[in-house]
């Protein structure tokens, strides 16, 4: 997809934190948001956002990267649980290797870059997640 730099900043807060809503009745978070909470039909919400550490549920590695991908491979795809919140999100994984990757394991989000299109210079940045490093080593 083609980004104009008018575009790419009226979106800027959306590809940059991951939003959600909590219910105020039943307090449970929404994601993505909604206009009704999906637990309880409440429309008594807050907008949050969702900036926790997840633990990694499952994933699956892409080595054939398509076109301007391809500085990224291998891309790792993963549905993460965010520890607080309990909510499943689709994701990559950065910083990591392959054989590191283990079912369970804790992460934080980092913001990374996705992408640069050529023809505007725009260089794209999305949350991603990477394991939590051990304080010390
Ligand atoms: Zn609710």
């Amino acid at each position: 997809m083609k980004y104009s730099i008018a575009r790419y900043w009226r979106e800027r807060h959306s590809h940059y934190r991951l939003k959600a809503v909590r219910c105020l009745d039943c307090n449970r978070v929404n994601y993505p948001p909604s206009t009704i909470c999906r637990y309880c039909g409440s429309k008594n919400l807050e907008e949050i956002e969702l900036f926790e550490q997840a633990r990694l549920l499952t994933w699956s590695v892409i080595h054939a990267a398509t076109e301007g991908f391809e500085d990224y491979k291998p891309i790792i795809i993963a549905i993460v649980e965010l520890v607080d919140s309990k909510v499943k999100i689709l994701t990559q994984l950065t910083d990591i290797d392959l054989d590191e990757i283990k079912p369970g394991m804790l992460l934080e989000p980092v913001l990374r870059r996705v992408s640069e299109d050529d023809a505007t210079g725009i260089i794209q940045y999305a949350i991603k997640y990477r394991p939590v490093l051990k304080r010390g080593d």
